[in-house]
């Protein structure tokens, strides 16, 4: 198949179109595509592939992997229509091949499933999520006596964030926790001894966590024949957000292409803001150095996507880092807006503010769509939440609670993990407490006895349970061996969602709503081909909470963004607010201390200011109040604008009454926006 015309190479610059003509549809030597926010990173990358398959490459053959599932899906839908620009309807038929995209997690889950026996894995492994790992975890420092006899000993999600950090490192524990946990120092010895009985507890029980993705994929590579035969599985590899991948992942990609033939790789070491789960920038700095034959790099200047004085303001913020790749950006995009520093008393006036410019937006033509708010940290988003429920503006939340957090959702979904897998403890401990009558000890003889008989099923029906659970006891017992023994999906939700109904209703005051999250549960499931891939897919990448109790508005709907920055990596809008650009928040007072720390909050906003397109209001609540760090409680402060933003490079515009409200609260009381326009006015008054 050879294009009959490549227009759609028409619409790419020329350092754009090098990148996605190198090697010109063949395998070729690696390529590294390393550029600012919003240089068409991620465009040039859409229209490699699709270039890669207009040339005749078999997009079964082609491995793509991004940052969330959400920007997979995006990004094989824009190769389809840049494909379709040149082949019509074939495009269609040829991209439907293209299904190995997704998060490295997710492509991990499909390969281990592909190769578990041949590793020694049981195909039937269930995941599980951050909870779930760390409610095992929990398990197992009782198990080990290290919870009751040590009551200071780390606390479970301690436990597994130190876990996770070394695994994804590579590192070793001490050198880690004296880096990151310094105050878990002393606790080294027992933290090994846990960490291997978790290990066990795992594999005795057929469960991966999130980490066990990525390092047991990194451990089959280590095996050179499966190395090879998955290497050559692929012809071509791709990688997007390259700078937030961690030393596993990168040495994933090193094992499936030693040579680096068919790899790119593309991102921005300026956007790097993952290190606290263990991402390492060097990965993109060093990538041209780890292969025999040199890597193409290419790099991009041109941002296509911010206005000049958006994007001169955050060149000013990133070019104080003190290390650093890409050089400026340039926009031909003129605008006489700069970008608006606010100045507002407190939480409840910032939330007060967004919702007014929010509306005002979309009475100018701005849907509610193309405008995003944008915070550090989930419950930052609080206070707006609630005014915008209150004045009826619809919003999705990004990056924060999601849908399945809620403990109705989680019930119904540990069931169907439970039947897909009777070893996961977890999820069984879960699902049987729900029944009255059966603690923690029923449940865990229920599990032992289905461990020591032939057949779960069997196990579970000779198991005899405790008296006062006579009622309830039976019915679950035949729900779970009618779904193993006739599995039908996704009929099987619905089983499942008519029996938990009671216990619902039992459980909950307000059973109404959380009955129609399992309907749209269901509705969720509907879309998957089958129950392990829909709990596999959800587990990896749940939806996203919304402000609707029925569930994601339509997409036809408009509803505003709400995302923590992070989550926010890679999009766009055309008006983008940023919520408490204060010291104290951005950079958090917990990273002022080191100074990576403090470079890694430097980009995180630059990150944040770079999503905007036409209009940036940075948001400075001169009181704010800080979530208790346990030592110190919740306490409100007063909050200086972020040390990041130097001066004149924002308007400002201010929208407290003087004076503020209570000094008292506080010793120290700067005002410092005001004081800083007093400099500026005496300045001034001299020339
Ligand atoms: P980030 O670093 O934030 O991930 P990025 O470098 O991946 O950004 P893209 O999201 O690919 O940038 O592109 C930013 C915007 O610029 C998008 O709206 C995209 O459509 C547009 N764009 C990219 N390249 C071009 C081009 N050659 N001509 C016109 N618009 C372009
Ligand atoms: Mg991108």
């Amino acid at each position: 198949l050879t294009a009959p015309c490549e227009a759609y190479l028409a619409t790419l610059n020329a350092e754009q179109r090098a990148a996605v003509e190198h090697g010109d549809g063949e395998v070729t030597r690696p390529l590294l595509v390393i550029a600012g926010a919003g240089s068409g990173k991620t465009n040039t990358l859409a229209h490699r592939v699709a270039h890669l398959i207009v040339k005749g490459a078999d997009p079964r053959r082609i491995l793509l992997m991004t940052f969330s599932r959400r920007a997979a899906s995006e990004m094989t839908k824009r190769v389809e229509r840049i494909a379709a620009r040149v082949m019509g309807d074939k495009a269609a038929l040829l991209t439907d091949g293209l299904n190995w995209a997704g998060t490295f997690h997710a492509i991990g889950a499909r390969l281990l499933r592909d190769y578990a026996l041949e590793i020694g894995l049981d195909p039937a492994f269930t995941i599980h999520d951050r909870e779930d790992s760390a409610d095992l975890m929990n398990l197992v420092r009782h198990e080990l006596g290290l919870s009751k006899t040590e009551s200071r000993f780390p606390a479970k999600g301690t436990c597994l964030a130190i876990y996770s950090r070394v695994v994804n490192a590579r590192a070793e524990l001490e050198p880690i926790l004296a880096k990151s946990f310094p105050w878990c120092i002393g606790w080294a010895e027992e933290l090994k001894q846990l960490f291997a009985a978790y290990v066990d507890a795992k594999q005795a029980q057929n469960v991966l966590d999130y980490d066990d993705l990525l390092l047991w994929w990194a451990q089959m590579c280590a095996e050179p024949a499966i190395a090879e035969h998955l290497g050559n599985r692929f012809d071509h590899i791709l990688v997007d957000e390259y700078q937030d991948t961690n030393r596993l992942q990168a040495a994933i990609l090193l094992a499936l292409k030693p040579d680096g033939r068919g790899l790119t790789v593309v991102g921005d070491d300026a956007q790097s803001i993952y290190s606290f789960r263990a991402a390492e920038v060097r990965n993109i700095l060093d990538f041209p150095g780890h292969f025999p034959e040199s890597a193409r790099i290419v790099t991009l200047d041109r941002n296509y996507r911010s206005t000049d004085a958006i994007l001169e303001a955050a060149n000013a913020v990133i070019g104080e880092a003190p290390e650093r790749f890409t050089k400026n950006l340039w926009t031909e995009r003129r605008s006489a807006e700069k970008p608006l520093l606010v100045t507002v008393r407190d939480e409840a006036e910032q939330a007060n503010y967004v919702a007014d410019k929010v509306l005002e937006a979309r009475e100018e033509g701005i849907a509610l769509k193309q405008q995003s708010v944008l915070f550090r940290a989930s419950h930052h988003s609080g206070p707006l939440e609630i005014e915008l429920t209150r004045r009826n503006i619809p919003f999705v939340k990004f990056g924060g609670l999601k849908f399945l957090d809620s403990a109705h959702v989680k019930d119904v979904l540990a069931l169907l993990r439970f039947t897909e897998n009777p070893k996961d403890r977890v999820a069984a401990f879960r699902v049987m407490q729900l029944i009255p009558g059966i603690g923690p000890s029923a449940a865990a003889a229920a599990m032992d006895a289905m461990e020591r008989a032939l057949d779960p099923v069997l196990g579970l029906q000779f198991f005899r349970a405790p008296a006062r659970a006579n009622a309830d006891w039976p019915g679950f017992v035949d729900l779970f061996s009618g779904l193993r023994s006739r599995s039908a999906w996704p009929a099987d939700l619905e089983r499942v969602r008519l029996w938990y109904e009671p216990h619902l209703e039992r459980i909950h005051e307000e059973a109404a709503p959380r009955r129609a999250d399992l309907l749209q549960l269901e509705q969720i499931a509907a879309g998957y081909p089958s129950r392990e891939r829909f709990l596999t897919d959800l587990t990896l990448d749940p939806p996203d909470a919304t402000s609707d109790e029925a569930g994601p508005p339509h997409l036809d709907e408009d509803y505003l963004i709400l995302s923590t920055i992070h989550s926010a990596k890679g999009q766009e809008w055309t008006k983008v607010f940023v919520l408490n650009g204060v010291d104290g928040c951005i950079p958090s007072d917990l990273a002022v201390g080191e100074r990576d720390d403090l470079e890694e909050e430097r980009r995180l906003l630059y990150v944040a200011m770079t999503r905007a397109k036409d209009s940036l209001h940075l948001i400075t609540p001169q009181r704010f109040f800080v979530h208790g760090q346990a030592s110190r409680g919740d306490r409100h402060v007063y909050a200086s604008r972020t040390r990041f933003i130097p001066d004149g490079m924002l308007d400002r515009f201010t929208r407290t009454s003087w004076p503020p409200p209570s000094q008292a609260a506080s010793g120290r009381t700067p005002q410092p926006d005001i004081r800083v326009d007093l400099k500026a006015k005496m300045r001034g008054m001299w020339r």
